[in-house]
């Protein structure tokens, strides 16, 4: 291998290293501080990952002492760029424990890096102990990912996939070549070549995946999401609803629906303004929510009307549930902006058969709805 060679691989990684890092950019920034600052120690890695390699140049063209030191620094800077990265992609910053063990490690390297150069440690410990020393930020990466995969976030699950198989192939792959073959520099220099330019690849994908996906879900959230109350919305009512029911129905479980209006709302914003309205609205779904399962879906059908679905629930758990809520609702006091009001509400009750529709199943029960409302209010009336 010729100097030549070795520059052109340095600049290839260069420019790699040069379209991660413009590609960082291009990626949606999320919205909160800590998580967005993770897109920076992206950029760092990527940047630290080609210094590697011109370290290691540098090592190449005779410049021995300051080649190796380089490379070793810039090595465990680049896993530690990972793995801030990886802290802060979930908005978290290290606690105290964790500085305490970065800097235990940070410690460690250095004073085996002192040993190394006072010729107490062989080049294989020494090579040996940057693989680990770099492989240990790696590590605790890997974990902050497989901690969060219980969200059951795809984007993650690729991240961790891809992480996991780079870190456990590079301590499988170093070590049987650090055993069989002489450890020289050139032999060095295009291994590191190689594992960089993988790792590098497979980060800014993995990376970009990861960020997309959970800005998908994010917006998917959102979208059916009431954002005065957090209640689902009518999107989910069109789009979701009538597939969870026909879902349930056709796995022969039972699902009832429960719909709701409040009484005499309009009053409350002639007397008291659109404002006090608002935040009235926002109490009472609380109130609604905290009586509901996790089951349970309330959703706002717009203004102060509700529906609520209720699965594993037959016909009188779920006048059970709606005549709860009604008692509840009639007897907390809600307050907004200083004023103090009492509301109640109205319901109607359906159980889904088999061969219900989803949408004329809510046309009856609006109906029972519509029934309680001319029966004087505050009351349930069940299909
Ligand atoms: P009832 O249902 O008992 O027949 O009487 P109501 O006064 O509640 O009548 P209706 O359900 O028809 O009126 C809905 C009112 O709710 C109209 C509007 O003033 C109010 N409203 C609807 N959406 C909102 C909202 O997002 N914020 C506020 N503050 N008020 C809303
Ligand atoms: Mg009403
Ligand atoms: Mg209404």
């Amino acid at each position: 291998m010729d100097y030549d060679y070795v520059v052109a691989q340095t600049l290839l990684l260069g420019i790699v290293a040069l379209i991660g890092v413009v590609f960082t950019f291009s990626l949606p920034v999320p919205n909160h501080k800590t998580k967005a600052s993770s897109g920076v120690f992206a950029r760092l890695f990527l940047a630290a990952c080609w210094l590697v390699e011109v370290f290691q140049t540098v090592r190449f063209s005779g410049y021995e002492d300051i080649g190796r030191m380089g490379f070793y620094v810039m090595s465990l800077s680049a896993a530690y760029m990972l793995m801030m990265t990886i802290v802060k992609r979930y908005g978290h910053s290290l606690n105290r424990q964790q500085i305490m063990l970065v800097l235990l490690h940070l410690v460690g390297v250095a004073l085996c890096s002192l040993l190394l150069q006072a010729g107490y440690l062989s080049q294989w410990t020494a090579n040996t102990v940057i693989l680990l020393s770099v492989a240990f930020p790696v590590w605790q990466a890997i974990r902050r990912v497989k901690y969060y995969l219980a969200t059951n976030s795809l984007g993650d699950k690729v991240l961790y996939a891809v992480l996991s198989t780079v870190f456990y192939t590079l301590l499988a792959i170093l070590p049987i070549y650090l055993i069989f073959f002489d450890a020289s520099i050139v032999h060095h220099h295009s291994l590191t070549f190689a594992i960089l330019l993988v790792f590098m690849l497979v980060f800014m994908l993995s990376f970009a995946v990861s960020v997309l996906h959970s800005l998908v879900n994010r917006l998917h959230t959102q979208v059916h999401t009431d954002p005065l109350t957090g209640a689902k919305n009518r999107h989910f009512f069109y789009e979701i609803a009538p597939k969870l029911s026909a879902h349930a129905l056709r796995n022969n479980e039972i699902l009832s629906v429960v719909a709701c209006d409040i009484d005499h709302f309009k009053a409350i914003n002639d007397k008291h303004g659109h404002v006090v309205g608002d935040i009235a609205l926002k109490r009472f779904c609380k109130i609604i929510k905290d009586e509901l399962r996790a089951e349970d879906t309330l959703i706002r059908m717009g203004g102060e009307e509700f529906l609520v679905l209720s699965p594993h629930c037959d016909r009188n758990q779920a006048t059970e549930l709606a005549e709860r809520l009604r008692k509840v609702i009639s007897e907390t006091e809600i307050e907004a902006k200083g004023v103090n009001l009492m509301l109640t509400a109205s319901f109607g009750v359906i159980e889904m058969t088999h061969n219900s529709e989803f949408f004329s199943s809510v046309k009856e029960a609006d109906q029972a709805l519509y029934n309680a409302k001319a029966a004087g209010r505050n009351q349930v009336i069940t299909v």
